[in-house]
C-alpha cells in the first residue's frame, strides 16, 4: 500500500486537531501533535529526547534540529511504515526545509500538505467566544455554539467559567499575526512543490472530515495507478 505522509496546516482554531485526531482512527495512522511526541520522548529518555531536555530544563526553546530528530525516531518505527499525520511542525519555511532534507535522509517523501483554511474574522468568532471551567479545564463551553445551561456556570461541576489567556482578544491578534508572517508562506511553499490541497474550514467539523476523506481517496488511487 502507497504510504500517506500528510502534514496538517491551518489557523489557531481551524480544528486541526480534531481532524487530525478523526485522520487517525479513520485511516490508522499515527497522529504526530508535535509538542505531544517532544513530551513523550522526554519522558521516554530517547537519545533526542535527552537532548531535548536540555534546553527544555534551562527554559530555552528546542531548536529545529532536535525537534526534527525526535520526528524522525518515530517515523522509523513501524507504526509509521504506512504514513502519519504531522501536525504543529513545520511551522516556518526553513523548517518545512529542514524536514524535506531528513524525509530525503529516510528515503521518503511527503504525500501532501492539507490546509485547513478558515477565515480570520471566523477565528476570532471560535476562539474568542470559548469559555473553560475554572476548576476542570477539560470543561469548555462556546457562548454561541455550545453554551452553558446557565451563563459564565459549568454545567457539571457548578464551577465559574473564564476566558483562558490564549483566547484573550489581544493574544489570538497575536497569534494570527504570527501565523499569517511565518506559518502562510509555507502554504507557498507546498503549493510550489505540487502537495498542497486546500479544505474549507468553515463548515462542520463532520464536513470538513469528508473533505479530507475525498482527498486522500484521490491521492492513494493516484499513487496506486502509479501517477
Ligand atoms: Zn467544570
Amino acid at each position: 500500500m502507497p504510504e500517506l505522509n500528510l502534514i496538517l496546516l491551518g489557523p489557531p482554531g481551524s480544528g486541526k486537531g480534531t481532524q487530525g485526531e478523526r485522520l487517525q482512527e479513520d485511516f490508522r495512522l499515527p497522529y504526530y501533535a508535535t509538542g505531544d511526541i517532544l513530551r513523550a520522548a522526554v519522558k521516554e529518555g530517547t537519545e533526542v529526547g535527552k537532548q531535548a531536555k536540555e534546553y527544555m530544563d534551562r527554559g530555552d526553546l528546542v531548536p529545529d534540529e532536535v525537534i526534527i530528530g525526535v520526528i524522525a525516531e518515530r517515523l522509523q518505527q513501524d507504526e509509521a511504515a504506512d504514513g502519519f499525520i504531522l501536525d504543529g511542525f513545520p511551522r516556518t519555511v526553513p523548517q518545512a526545509e529542514a524536514l524535506a532534507e531528513k524525509m530525503k535522509e529516510l528515503r521518503r517523501e511527503m504525500t501532501a500538505a492539507i490546509l485547513i483554511d478558515v477565515p480570520e474574522d471566523e477565528v476570532v468568532r471560535r476562539l474568542g467566544g470559548r469559555r473553560t471551567c475554572e476548576e476542570n479545564p477539560s470543561h469548555i463551553y462556546h457562548v454561541e455554539f455550545d453554551p452553558p445551561k446557565e451563563e459564565d456556570v459549568c454545567d457539571i461541576d457548578g464551577a465559574r467559567l473564564i476566558v483562558r489567556d490564549d483566547d484573550k482578544p489581544d493574544v489570538i491578534k497575536n497569534r494570527l499575526q504570527q501565523y499569517r508572517e511565518k506559518t502562510e508562506p509555507l502554504v507557498d511553499y507546498y503549493e510550489d512543490r505540487g502537495i498542497l490541497n486546500r479544505v474549507d474550514g468553515s463548515h462542520s467539523p463532520d464536513e470538513v472530515e469528508e473533505a479530507i476523506h475525498g482527498i486522500l481517496a484521490t491521492l492513494r488511487r493516484e499513487e496506486e495507478e502509479g501517477m
